[in-house]
């Protein structure tokens, strides 16, 4: 791939970086000059495949096991930019929601933020430099029923920025979140079924009754949109946007 200079030098962990909104930064970092780390699952080949497309190699490290993240950061060694992305959802009332998927959602989307920041930090204090974003989601403003974990996760991962980006003020890093509404992904196709269940409706009903009935705009957000996104927050103008949550839904947390 050509790639620009604007981000040369820097060094980029992309977590859950194999589909979806994640590759799609991966993509914009990597096209903007960065060294960019991939992480996720996927097929060996498929991943192999990307990091020569993207000049970007690769750590497997299943985010919701601490010590592997540990051993994922020193494998990696001080980044410049990290984007917590990995994420799961899984859609029921609270009810029947089963603890073993509370308990999946919270370590994957919020408490492996908190282990690949902490580890982070001291490498972008030594430089005085550091981007730190934050997927999180309409989710972190607003709720909708039957995603209990996932909102929880969400409203936590945006208080967590809030307050790293307050810690980290004085040493050149910043922290911020990226909230997108639906973006058509393999995690918003798979949440479909459970919603027919959980709400007793079709497929095309939970997509244009359910999903585009939160957005003003009616079309999905598209990954690159986010990608967008991350690149301007790496960015020199963006050096005093810290603590902000990002809205890119399609009007949703207007209402
Ligand atoms: P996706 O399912 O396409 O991608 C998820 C990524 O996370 C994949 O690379 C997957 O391999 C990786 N992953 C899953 N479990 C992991 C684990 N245990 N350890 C390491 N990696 C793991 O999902 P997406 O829609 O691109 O979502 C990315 C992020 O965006 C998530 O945090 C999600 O909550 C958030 N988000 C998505 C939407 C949406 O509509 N798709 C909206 C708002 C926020």
């Amino acid at each position: 791939m050509l790639k620009g200079q604007n981000l040369a030098g820097k060094r980029a962990l992309v977590t859950g970086s194999t589909s979806g909104i994640g590759l799609a930064v991966a993509r914009a970092l990597a096209a903007e000059g960065a060294d960019v780390v991939l992480n996720g699952f996927g097929e060996a080949q498929a991943i192999a495949q990307l990091c020569e497309e993207l000049g970007a190699s690769y750590n497997g490290a299943n985010l919701m096991d601490a010590p592997a993240i540990t051993a994922m950061m020193a494998e990696i060694g001080p980044i410049d930019i990290l984007v917590n992305n990995a994420g799961m959802q899984h859609v029921a009332p609270v009810e029947d929601f089963p603890p073993e998927k509370w308990d999946a959602i919270l370590a994957l989307n919020l408490t492996a933020a908190f282990h690949t920041t902490r580890l982070a930090v001291p490498g972008m204090k030594a430089k005085g430099w550091g981007r730190i974003i934050n997927t999180a989601s309409a989710h972190s403003l607003a709720a909708s029923p039957f995603k209990s974990a996932y909102v929880a996760a969400k409203h936590g991962l945006a208080g967590f920025t809030k307050t790293i980006a307050l810690e980290l003020a004085t040493h050149g890093i910043t922290a911020n979140c990226i909230s997108p509404g639906y973006v058509w992904t393999p995690l918003v196709e798979n949440q479909i079924p459970d919603t027919m269940a959980a709400r007793g409706m079709t497929r095309e009903a939970v997509i244009n009754d359910v999903l585009l009935a939160k957005q003003p705009t009616k079309s999905f957000v598209l990954p690159e949109d986010v990608a967008a996104m991350a690149v301007f927050l790496c960015g020199d103008a963006a050096r005093n946007i810290t603590g902000a949550n990002y809205s890119i839904d399609g009007g949703w947390t207007a209402e």
